[in-house]
């Protein structure tokens, strides 16, 4: 009898610490494919599954076996990972929802809607990308900047905790970052002039322990004491600029455990218009490398000095190995593609993945910096009648080569699969002024396709050469991350396919129509035994918000909210 309880007890016990993420487990997500602790699949970012079931040969058998709706009348966009640990998928929605579902069956668990104020001001619709799990809290962010933890069991909030105010144009979107016991997160908001920063919790309370600003000339903090401030005031800012700089990471980051380091991609510089900030305005539309022990930033990459077009840094930087070190890529939404040192920053290799680049024409490798084309930068407005500026032609257009969808890379293949988008923008500049809660832009600008026939189109990239293996055209732009397992990639278009392709050639061997269209980086998993494969399907997000011309063409696809799940039919 006694024996009997004592192993009930040791049962219990184990199937207790089966339930709680620890930081072992996150550090080593990449190479555990029965769950998916992180945005990413590791906290490399990398989106590569070891998993093998799924394969060219199979993917003929592989079928829906649920979805679930996301419900009410809160469709909009679905830019969402789900996570999966212990039985449950931990999914986001748009307005700030998140669902615990079981993940073999789609059952709903529970449900959280965060309460809204009025007046939140996301810039590019009501969008969240995804959690982080730790210990037994699944923790994601709010449209009106705040945290939130939730156990993961019950749903119940266990702590809550304002990044910023949402009045002065403050919000979050991106799923956080756990690394090395830290839970590590940017803000976003750069369309309204606000300051950037990461900033680094303590993940079972919300206690802040560092917090580093991305703008030069602001102070950061390590336990509540002054820690140095970024940069030096005014060295790359005029005046009082810096204090309205921008250059939020609003896509979140990528840890490597080999570094030590957290890797953040910043926003633009606050306004748009480039002339009244002359100088580099550090350490906006930047790679920045943080050590997560002190919260000061070890290096930086600035991809867009001064920039004047909007190209936001902020993609993700995936670590990866080359010629026997170790690297960072990244496919900037200025069009070009950097391979940098993932330990010192060092750029290795820069070229453009898109087919035209007219703010400059390539990135020199000695020098680190772009070589610019001066005439193709927007106008000084005080250059003429003082209200418009000379209108550039600019590609990319604003909303970039690469946005937000992240990139997947295969160690396989030895190549990144880029969703990437062909477009270009009329852009003038306007005088602004800065005001609390409104836009800080200062421009005027107008999207359009380059091409006729398509404007998305996913490109497998050797990062080495900068040569394009094999890429798949799509009509509407491609706004939907990415994710490569056996010798098969994963990817999602508006038009609502998920779609496979082989790994090599490019060979499209699988689609399957979700019903609305696809923003949303798809994952795979395998629990007793069955591997799976699930994406978010509903469109929505920056295109038909910002998209100009290229809207019109969009605006026949339906909105949705629901999540997809596959496997292999017997
Ligand atoms: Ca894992
Ligand atoms: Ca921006």
């Amino acid at each position: 009898m006694k024996r009997k309880l004592l192993s009930i007890l040791v049962m219990a016990a184990c199937a207790q610490a089966g339930a709680q993420v620890t930081d072992a487990m996150i550090a080593n997500d990449a190479n555990t494919p029965e769950d998916v602790l992180s945005w990413g699949m590791g906290t490399q970012g990398q989106r590569f599954s070891t998993l093998t079931d799924v394969n060219a040969k199979t993917i003929g058998r592989l079928v829906p076996v649920w979805s679930m709706s996301f419900g009410g009348e809160k469709q909009r966009g679905q830019e969402s990972q789900p996570l999966v640990h212990n039985g449950k998928m931990f999914v986001t929605a748009s307005y700030s929802r998140i669902f615990a579902l079981d993940a073999k069956t789609g059952q709903k668990l529970w449900k959280y809607e965060h309460r809204l104020p009025e007046g939140i001001m996301p810039c590019c619709d009501v969008i969240n990308r995804g959690a982080a799990l730790y210990d037994n809290l699944v923790i994601f962010g709010t449209l009106d900047a705040q945290l939130v933890a939730l156990d993961q069991t019950t749903g119940k909030v266990v702590w809550r905790e304002k990044i910023d105010d949402y009045s002065a144009g403050y919000s979050y979107s991106a799923a956080p970052l756990i690394a090395e016991g830290l839970l590590i997160t940017g803000l976003s908001g750069g369309e309204f002039g606000v300051v950037g920063r990461v900033e680094a919790r303590d993940p079972k309370t919300g206690k802040m322990v560092w917090s580093r600003p991305t703008v030069e000339g602001h102070m950061g903090f390590l336990n509540g004491k002054e820690n140095g401030i970024t940069g030096t005031t005014n060295a790359t800012w005029p005046g009082e600029t810096w204090k309205t700089g921008g250059a939020t990471p609003w896509l979140g980051g990528t840890y490597d455990a080999k570094t030590g380091l957290a890797y953040f991609g910043t926003g633009n510089p606050g306004p748009w218009n480039s002339h009244v900030r002359k100088g580099d305005n550090l350490y906006s539309a930047s790679t920045i490398a943080i050590d997560v022990k002190t919260g000061k930033i070890v290096w930086h990459y600035q991809n867009t000095p001064n920039d004047g077009w909007d190209y936001d840094g902020v993609n993700e930087f995936i670590t990866f190995d080359m010629d026997g070190k170790r690297m960072g890529a990244k496919a900037d939404r200025n069009g070009f593609f950097y391979v940098n040192d993932a330990a010192t920053g060092k750029l290795v290799n820069a070229f453009p993945f898109v087919k035209k680049t007219t703010w400059a024409s390539s990135i020199d490798l000695k020098t680190g910096r772009p070589v610019y084309i001066d005439e193709n930068r927007p106008g000084d407005p005080t250059a003429g009648d003082g209200k418009k500026g000379k209108t550039a032609f600019a590609a990319p257009g604003f909303l970039g080569g690469k946005n937000q969808m992240p990139m997947a890379y295969s160690p396989k293949t030895g190549l990144f699969y880029v969703p990437t988008n062909e477009w270009f923008m009329d852009i003038w500049n306007e005088p602004i002024a800065y005001k609390k809660g409104a836009a800080y832009l200062g421009a005027g600008f107008t999207i359009k396709p380059l091409f006729e026939d398509h404007i998305g189109s996913l490109r497998a990239i050797d990062p080495k050469t900068g040569k394009v293996a094999w890429e798949v055209k799509n009509t509407a732009p491609l706004w939907g991350g990415v994710m490569t397992t056996s010798d098969l990639v994963f990817w999602g278009t508006p038009e609502g396919f998920l779609k496979a392709a082989d790994a090599k050639t490019g060979k499209v061997v699988w689609e399957f129509q979700t019903g609305s269209g696809i923003v949303a980086p798809p994952i795979t998993w395998k629990q007793d035994g069955v591997q799976y494969v699930s994406v978010v399907s509903g469109w929505g997000g920056a295109v038909p918000l910002w998209g100009g011309e290229v809207a019109k063409k969009v605006n026949f696809l339906e909105q949705g909210g629901a999540v997809w799940t596959f496997k292999l039919l017997k």
